[in-house]
């Protein structure tokens, strides 16, 4: 595809589905119901740096759960898989993302670290000796995925610091199970915090992009994650990351990705880019109704689903001489 035809195509996209207006701003945590339903935004970077964008691509809004895979890595980068799986499993749940359903289960481990429960489980392994310094290493984290400096926004932090007594319930039942030491509100804090990191689709489309290349930034050429816990990352992406409908869309879509309550959505299409989309209407697992639409048709489209792009290398190879393969592909 040439780069006038991917403008072209995400044109024609944010041409369909502009008008579509099914689907509910989120109100719970009350900053957010200030979102107007309009604001739509899609962009997508390549591992090369080429940035193609459209509509409200530069509106800041808050990051929430698209926050979860990369503190995620930061988790397994300061403690390492085994201590990480530990406390946090990598199984889908099949339910909502705060529910605290699956928390009475035999372990009492979140199961897994795209949902809330596992979610305030990683902030609280994130290391550092006090609030503001691990903080700190989370903003710098999560900058060096952007490549720009990004940073709190305090009303959307505070209004859902009230009003998060969910969160809290979920925090507190961790904490009865020994999941949970016991500085219960700085995991709070510092969970509502990096949800409240301001991004745009933009930046979006270059975290996606920093995953697919890597672990490094395509502009910056710094490393954002070590390459160790790059496959742990996009796999619990893949399998959890679009919560209780994320085998729908590992079927039908095909790509790691991850959604958030203010209406972004990110997804990786490894080795190639990063898709970044914004429009707050959600749908009611809560992921945006227009980025859900765009990414699926974007995936169609492109033939960005994992098993094709991975069948249309194949037919493109010339067949293996030799092994156990060339004789399954001869055979067929
Ligand atoms: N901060 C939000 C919450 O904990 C994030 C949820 C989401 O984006 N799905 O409820």
């Amino acid at each position: 595809m040439t780069d006038g035809s991917l403008q072209a195509t995400l044109n024609e996209l944010h041409q369909r589905y502009r008008g579509l207006s099914t689907g509910r701003v989120a109100d719970y945590i009350p900053e957010l119901a200030r979102s107007d339903p309009s604001w739509f935004g899609i962009a997508v970077a390549t591992v090369d740096g080429q940035v193609w964008a459209v509509g409200d691509h530069d509106r800041p809004f808050t990051i929430q759960s698209i926050c979860k895979p990369f503190s995620y890595g930061m988790a397994l980068e300061d403690h390492g898989r085994e201590e990480v799986l530990r406390r946090v499993g990598v199984e889908p749940t099949g339910d909502a993302f705060n529910s605290h359903i699956k928390l009475e289960a035999a372990t009492k481990r979140p199961h897994n670290p795209m949902v809330n429960a596992g979610a305030i489980a990683v902030a609280s392994l994130i290391a550092g000796q006090d609030p503001t310094q691990r903080l700190n290493r989370v903003l710098a984290a999560f900058s060096r995925y952007v490549g720009r400096e990004v940073l709190v926004d305090m009303p959307v932090f505070l209004s859902e610091r009230t009003s998060g007594h969910r969160n809290r319930a979920i925090a507190h039942l961790m904490r009865h199970f020994g999941m949970l030491d016991e500085r219960v509100d700085e995991a709070l804090d510092l969970y509502f915090q990096q949800c409240s990191v301001r991004v745009t689709a933009r930046d979006l489309a270059l975290m996606g992009a920093t995953l697919a290349n890597g672990g490094v930034h395509p502009h910056t050429g710094q490393r954002a994650l070590d390459p160790r816990y790059l496959r742990d990352v996009l796999t619990v992406m893949f399998t959890c990351g679009l919560y209780d409908s994320a085998g729908q869309w590992a079927y039908e879509v095909g790509l790691p990705a991850k959604s958030g309550i203010s209406g972004g959505l990110l997804a990786v299409v490894p080795g190639q880019l990063g898709i970044g989309i914004y429009s707050p209407p959600l749908d009611e697992r809560g992921s945006t109704v227009r980025g859900l639409r765009v990414c699926a048709d974007l995936s169609r489209q492109l033939g960005l689903h994992v098993f094709d792009a991975w069948m249309a290398r194949r037919a493109a190879q010339p067949p293996a001489s030799s092994s156990a393969c060339s004789a399954t592909s001869s055979s067929s």
